[in-house]
């Protein structure tokens, strides 16, 4: 029964290896596609800056960003920096790679930011025994191509 389970498993996996393979990444890493609304993001972060939107009309903070606000449809949206600092609200590590070039196990992570929204991320510098909800964290910037700069985060020890 188990092998039956791992052959069904390899062969879906080997169905969408070739989408993985044409989405942009280096070394086995998926990359980020840039969208307009995202790109004063990206740029900040090649300046470790962690950014957000802010609505101008209700005061309400955003992320990912968007063209209008998702509270009252503004379209008058400013960027503010983050304290880049926040905890993690859940994580699964994943043991098993979405196909061969990609590095495990690698930890993926929804942190809740101490300014309230919340963001996808990868967990550096931490054991994955180590991981747990709630756990304080803060964002690390790592360089991973000329265009792009991916904000992870790591444990916030002071
Ligand atoms: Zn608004």
């Amino acid at each position: 029964m188990q092998q039956l389970i791992n052959e069904k498993m390899q062969a879906l996996m080997d169905e969408a290896a070739p989408l993985w393979k044409e989405w942009p990444q280096i070394k086995g890493r998926p990359l980020p596609l840039i969208t307009e609304e995202a790109l004063e993001f990206w740029m900040r972060c090649k300046q470790h800056e962690l950014v957000i939107q802010k609505c101008r009309q209700c005061g309400q903070l955003q992320f990912p960003p968007c063209r209008l606000c998702r509270n009252c449809m503004s379209l008058e949206l400013e960027w503010i920096k983050t304290s880049g600092r926040g905890a993690i609200y859940t994580f699964t590590t994943a043991y098993n790679p979405p196909y061969q070039e990609m590095e495990v196990p690698y930890t993926f992570a929804i942190i809740e930011l101490d300014e309230g929204v919340r963001m996808a991320t990868n967990l550096a510098n931490c054991k994955v025994e180590d991981i747990k909800i709630g756990l304080r964290v803060r964002v690390l910037f790592n360089k991973i191509t000329e265009e792009i700069t991916l904000p992870f985060f790591e444990p916030d020890v002071g």
